[in-house]
């Protein structure tokens, strides 16, 4: 690929990386070093333009709405929380799929006496969720291991990622609502789709090929 800008993409480790790698590659584009085992945060490749810098999933956005980045591979769970300001999202890559679900004990009662409590790290996906049904729900903020809080009390129900199920299943807990598909889509920095707009659309069309590629095959 003929780049006329340089490009930073915004990656995090893990299922992302993994599931992006082969795409980029499709364009021409390897890290020179292994990114799950390097500690480096910015990795050259072996396209002389471009370079990674590795990142939490959560923070990819940010990086991107601020142009620290031109481009990110984000899961959609992560851009409903963060509501997509200053981000274009051209591409969905048809990665990292799992469903955004409401899960709990099979048995769940509602409570009469206050609240339905809510333990999530999607905060802002719970809170539009049940306030377009109506309900008016307790949301409580965690950062990991939600399956533990209807267990444990903390909470009625949780909203979380399901791929299998297998992790709810193992901790005696059903999903119980979908709320929304989830997939990584590609973002875009406004002012870089702007202003590298060449470079962008050029990548933009190698990723779309390679995806295609990849669902057909
Ligand atoms: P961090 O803890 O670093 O903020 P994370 O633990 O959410 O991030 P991952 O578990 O690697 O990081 O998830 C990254 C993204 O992969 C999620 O935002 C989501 O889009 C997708 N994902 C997470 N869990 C699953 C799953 N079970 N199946 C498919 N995709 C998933
Ligand atoms: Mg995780």
């Amino acid at each position: 690929m003929n780049l006329n800008a340089p490009l930073t993409i915004a990656l995090s480790k893990g299922r992302i990386l993994e599931q992006t790698l082969p795409l980029l590659a499709h364009a021409g584009i390897a890290p020179l070093e292994d990114p799950e085992t390097s500690r480096k945060l910015i990795l050259e490749t072996t396209h002389p333009q471009v370079k990674f810098v590795i990142i939490r999933a959560s923070d990819v956005p940010t990086y991107v709405q601020y142009g620290a980045a031109d481009l990110g591979v984000s899961g959609k769970d992560v851009l409903l929380e963060h509501g997509g300001e200053g981000l274009y999202e051209p591409l969905d890559l048809g990665i990292a799929r799992c469903r955004l679900m409401v899960a709990g004990k099979p048995d769940t009662q509602p409570p009469t006496s206050r609240r339905l409590r809510i333990a999530t790290k999607y905060v802002h996906s719970a809170e539009r969720y049940f306030a377009a049904r109506g309900q008016q729900v307790e949301i409580i903020k965690l950062y990991g291991s939600m399956e533990l809080a209807p267990l444990v009390g903390l909470a009625d129900l949780i909203v979380d990622l399901v791929e299998s199920g297998n992790t709810l299943k193992a901790n005696g807990l059903v999903p119980l609502e979908h709320i929304a598909d989830i997939s990584s889509r590609l973002v875009v920095n406004k002012a870089s789709w702007k202003m590298k707009h060449e470079t962008v659309n050029a990548l933009l069309t190698l990723l779309r090929e390679a995806v295609t590629t990849r669902s057909a095959g």
